[in-house]
């Protein structure tokens, strides 16, 4: 048996939905004329309630389209230090907007108001980077799946509304996030300038993000993904697998989190285990006394066929999906116990 929790980007298309995606209709998404992508970008607009929506290839490119929109060169973004747009998209915010990033040093990715108030350069101050945008990243991918608490992002909004700032969130932890706090769509539509949403991550589309925001901003964000060269052709029949994992695979990505939370408990009975971040959703990141016994687990479960990530810094990883069955969760909970070293 192989078992892979490296993330839950390595789910692949079940059979069901590729035979839903094999029977859509499709048209010239560059000309605005593939009723499946259309199709998608009204539901998910509607299902936030807000205006517009547009199909991404990644997440990425949803990410810096946005930041774009919002910035002009020169301007400054306001984001944790642990965020994805500053760490893992490869320069992106000052190679596509030329904009720099005030980072604050949060609690697991997650930044509060007064935090942000402190950084946001006066706008009359000429010296400095004019603050253009504050970014919220929920789930918080490096901070180990971290939700925010609703309440907290309300805060976030007055402080940004005083100071007329856009508000981006990067929601690729999304759906996760909304099942873990029980809270829905339009409760963030209402809140957030734009946010990206991701399906291929939990949801186990095979490709696709998707940006949402007022009309005007997805005007200019489809001039944008021009530009990024994110325009794509007849991807009707991957905005079909994004709107069959909504409607299918959402709700059930609670078993993630169950097996998830059963991961954690195990891990916490292990003497060498010295340290989980508490697990809020998919994802479990736990640090293992020393190295040399990092090393010795790590060869371990690679012998038996667990495949996992090293973070750096001593931070190992599991990412629970919709492919990580029960026979594995078993199998993987049984060789944990029998360790001992
Ligand atoms: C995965 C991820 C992205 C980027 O998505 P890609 O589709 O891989 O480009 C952005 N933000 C967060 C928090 C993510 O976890």
């Amino acid at each position: 048996m192989e078992v892979n929790l490296i993330s839950d980007t390595v789910t692949r298309p079940t059979q069901e939905m590729l035979d839903f995606m094999m029977h859509v209709n499709v048209g010239d998404d560059v000309f605005k004329e593939d009723p499946s992508v259309n199709a998608l970008e009204s539901k998910v607009a509607d299902l936030f309630g807000m205006e517009a929506a547009l199909f991404f290839p990644s997440g990425t490119m949803a990410n810096q389209t946005a930041i774009k929109i919002h910035t002009q060169p020169g301007q400054q973004l306001i984001c944790d230090h642990y965020a994805h747009i500053f760490n893992y998209e490869g320069g992106g915010v000052s190679f596509n907007s030329g904009v720099s990033c005030a980072l604050i040093e949060g609690e697991r990715g997650r930044i509060t108001a007064d935090q942000i108030e402190k950084r946001i350069n006066p706008s009359d101050f000429y010296h400095s980077p004019k603050t253009a945008l504050v970014a919220l990243e929920n789930t918080t991918n490096k901070g180990g799946g971290a939700c925010y608490d609703i309440g907290q992002i309300k805060k976030i909004k007055e402080l940004c509304d005083i100071h007329q700032l856009p508000l981006h969130r990067d929601g690729a932890g999304i759906w996760n996030a909304m099942l873990a706090t029980n809270t829905s769509p339009d409760e963030y539509g209402a809140l957030f300038d734009t946010i990206s949403i991701c399906f291929s991550k939990g949801l186990g589309a095979p490709i696709g993000s998707a940006l949402l925001g007022s009309k005007k901003a997805m005007d200019d964000a489809l001039r944008v993904r021009k530009m990024l060269g994110g325009g794509m052709r007849q991807a009707g029949y991957l905005a079909a697998a994004a709107s069959f994992a909504i409607d299918n695979h959402w709700k059930s990505m609670e078993n993630d989190h169950r097996k998830a939370k059963e991961l954690e408990k195990t891990l916490s009975n292990l003497p060498f285990v010295n340290y989980i971040a508490p697990v809020d959703t998919n994802i479990v990141i736990f640090e293992i006394e020393n190295q040399m016994k990092e090393n010795h687990f790590f060869d371990t479960l690679h012998d038996l066929n667990i495949l996992f990530i090293r973070m750096g810094s001593g931070k190992l990883r599991f990412v629970t999906h919709l492919d990580y069955t029960d026979i594995q969760h078993k199998y993987v909970i049984n060789e944990l116990m029998k360790l001992n070293f």
